[in-house]
């Protein structure tokens, strides 16, 4: 990664006077290298450099940091501030409702985040009005509908009636039925275009929100910022919501978009669920950002060493909930091949929680052979169905590989726990075939 890489290039330097021009130039070459792999935008970065260098050239080196980390330190702290410094919060009218306006291009995850928005802030003690303003898909008016059921929330609806007074009349009734957030689902299209910023920008002359938000898929990497310049231009936005970073999306986008806009990113979208939107952190992107580094080299080893056919196999087995204990043996084998766990786990971003929950499910040789022992003295049934393996077959199969039953009783546990992992494991890698990571 990034920091290893520092590392190398300033081996000698600890502890030694200051940092060089030729020091800083060095280790920004490699900086340079991490953010366009996290896909930030070349200006963005060409920028960006030139800024940490003034600041890096001729400090002291500090005692208690290596060069490498010292350079990271400035790297990252430039990147927060980059990202926005602090959390920026939604303003909230002081005379209710507050109207909040989602703008984006279709697909991007307006309406699914209009719930999650709705499901966040009313646990903040607000009553939120849904209103379905995209009147061209019937299909949208019914996806905001059921997210407001299984929320408990109203949804207003006019249906095919044009979109500013479907606004104008749910501000109305926001007014009539004490609720004192109104979240406006837009329509979208799939290229920006006139006429949809035509009637967004109607809705605004209209109806005034106290936030117009854009919500833009962190996918779409570049295309983000041209998307993000386009819909500030033309409404002004008063934020950000970046969705699907939950997936391999590489976080430059938001960097890029931030800079080019100057709006800041006030919400992440980490999932399809509703509860998954989180204020956004600016140090957790720049984090996760700089970790791109340790992210690439972990996909690179994992190629390297997981058969692909066969975690793609493993990971729809996963899917289909048929995850047996054959399987499960295959699994270990392949994630010896890997190293550590812990250490392969460490290098994604975000999935700190999940090392911690792994520390006490290492696997080392002795134990892995006790293991094939184990599965091998099953029969092809009981590997085929764990939950099904009773006393007296555990004793069978103690006797068989040579073990206690407790062992087999550990095992069984541990199996049902690596299934329980692995099923999270597939909820963060969509597709799973690529890279091998769910696998
Ligand atoms: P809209 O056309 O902008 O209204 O987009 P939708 O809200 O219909 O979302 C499009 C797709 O993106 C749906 O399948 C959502 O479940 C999905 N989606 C939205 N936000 C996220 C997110 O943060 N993470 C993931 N993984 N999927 C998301
Ligand atoms: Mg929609």
């Amino acid at each position: 990664g990034l920091g290893d890489r520092l590392e190398v290039i300033f081996k000698s330097l600890k502890g030694k006077g200051r940092l060089t021009a030729e020091d800083v130039s060095q280790a920004m070459r490699e900086v340079k290298m991490a953010l366009l792999e996290a896909d930030v935008n070349f200006k963005v970065v060409k920028e960006f450099v030139a800024q940490v260098k003034e600041r890096a050239i001729g400090q002291d080196v500090l005692e208690s940091l290596s060069p490498a980390q010292q350079v990271i330190k400035i790297v990252k702290e430039e990147l927060t501030e980059l990202l926005g410094g602090t959390q920026s919060k939604i303003n909230i009218a002081s005379k209710p409702p507050t109207i909040i306006m989602l703008v984006g291009l279709q697909g991007a995850g307006k309406t699914t985040t209009a719930g999650k928005l709705a499901k966040l802030l009313s646990k903040q003690g607000r009553r939120p009005l849904l209103v379905a303003a995209d009147i061209y898909r019937p299909a949208a008016i019914k996806q905001l509908q059921v997210l407001g059921e299984q929320l408990k929330m109203p949804v207003f609806t006019l249906g095919q009636e044009n979109p500013v007074k479907i606004a104008q009349a749910a501000v109305e009734d926001a007014n009539s039925t004490g609720r004192d957030l109104v979240i406006i689902d837009t329509a979208g299209r799939l290229h920006i275009n006139e006429e949809l910023m035509d009637e967004l920008a109607n809705i605004k002359g209209t109806v005034k929100p106290h936030e117009i938000l854009l919500v833009v898929d962190a996918m779409t990497g570049q295309e983000a910022v041209n998307v993000a310049d386009s819909f500030n231009q033309k409404l002004g936005l008063d934020g950000i919501i970046m969705t699907k970073l939950d997936g391999d999306a590489r976080g430059g986008a938001a960097l890029s978009v931030r800079k080019v806009t100057g709006c800041p990113i006030k919400f992440a979208g980490m999932g399809e669920k509703l509860d998954a939107l989180e204020p956004f952190h600016p140090d957790r992107m720049a984090d996760r950002i700089l970790g791109m580094g340790d992210m690439l080299t972990l996909i690179e080893k994992a190629q390297a060493n997981f058969d692909a056919e066969q975690a793609a196999k493993l990971n729809q087995k996963i899917r289909k909930a048929d995850f047996n204990l054959e399987d499960f043996l295959d699994q270990m084998q392949q994630v010896k091949k890997l190293g550590p766990l812990e250490q392969v786990l460490g290098m994604i971003p975000g999935m700190g929680k999940l090392t911690k929950q792994l520390k006490d499910q290492q696997i080392d040789e002795k134990e892995l052979g006790q293991v094939e022992a184990i599965i091998h003295s099953m029969t092809p049934w009981e590997r085929q169905h764990p939950e099904r393996i009773d006393g007296s077959r555990k004793k069978r199969i103690a006797r068989g590989s040579g073990n206690r039953v407790q062992d087999i009783n550990q095992l069984l546990k541990q199996f049902e726990q690596t299934k329980k992992m692995m099923k999270q494991l597939s909820g963060l890698t969509k597709g799973g075939g690529k890279g091998g990571k769910g696998g």
